[in-house]
């Protein structure tokens, strides 16, 4: 079996218009989309959360016609405010891939032009701390890109070593849950935070830790599996040599080119 993208949108989320049948068309292998769940959004303003009903008819009926290529996937986004509805709606629902995300803090999301200007000082240990909520939290396969909360800063290795007794203790965090970590081909090279995973990842190595995933994140077939020869190189690199699939919530470690 070949790797898959695992970090992929349709317009089962807010904020994407794509469909699935580029993707289809465009790779031979699994398909697996993480639609958004965001409850209390500050950037519409109401609850986000994929149809799941349409969602699931939908892929049961791409995968009568794509020999079952299709899986059923979902981002959720945690703030802790919202803490038992999220646990609630995931309660009856099944998926083969759950990402775990913090995308916002319940005022503003940390992609806000605005947020550029804030102090990273302020910003990152309270986005961290919400990393820690959600681990310890929520049940979930991925975590998913760590850096997002600090997108919009141009900070270096250096900058966010500052940081690190505090990355430790979430990296401990995610490994103890078996979590994946995710490394976000968007942040690495949209946001143009490479290094950063250079150093994260690094950093989730020295702690033991083994289970990783590529996502796209992409919101458009423009974005499917971008730079994925890259990383699959930069992986290799640091001496990994399967990554974590995940299907019906069971991971699934397969090789990569
Ligand atoms: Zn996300
Ligand atoms: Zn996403």
């Amino acid at each position: 079996m070949n790797y898959y993208d695992q970090h992929l949108h349709t317009h089962f989320s807010y904020d994407s218009d794509a469909d699935f049948l580029p993707y289809l068309e465009a790779f031979a292998g699994y398909i697996v989309t993480t639609e958004h769940f965001d409850l209390a959004n500050p950037v519409t303003k109401q609850d986000d959360a994929p149809d799941y009903q349409a969602y699931t008819q939908t892929i049961d009926e791409l995968n009568k016609k794509y020999g079952n290529r299709i899986l059923k996937g979902i981002e959720i986004g945690y703030i802790a405010s919202e803490k038992e509805r999220i646990l609630a709606y995931l309660a009856d629902k099944t998926y083969d891939l759950k990402l775990l995300s913090v995308h916002h803090n319940g005022q503003f999301d940390y992609l806000d032009d605005f947020v550029a200007d804030m102090d990273p000082n302020d910003i990152i240990p309270a986005y961290l701390s919400q990393l820690e909520d959600a681990v310890a939290t929520i049940p979930a396969n991925v975590f998913a890109h760590f850096d997002y909360g600090f997108r919009l800063f141009d900070l270096t290795p250096v900058d966010l070593k500052k940081f690190e007794p505090q990355l430790i203790r979430l990296f401990q965090a995610v490994i103890d849950k078996q979590l994946a970590f995710e490394v976000n081909a968007k942040s690495a090279y949209l946001y143009h935070n490479l290094a950063l995973y250079d150093y994260a990842i690094d950093l989730y190595q020295s702690l033991g830790g083994t289970l990783f995933t590529i996502g796209s994140d992409g919101h458009q077939l423009e974005h499917f599996r971008l730079h994925f020869d890259d990383l699959f190189s930069l992986l290799h690199k640091k001496g990994v040599t399967e990554l974590a699939t995940y299907q019906n919530g069971h991971v699934k470690m397969v090789p990569f080119p």
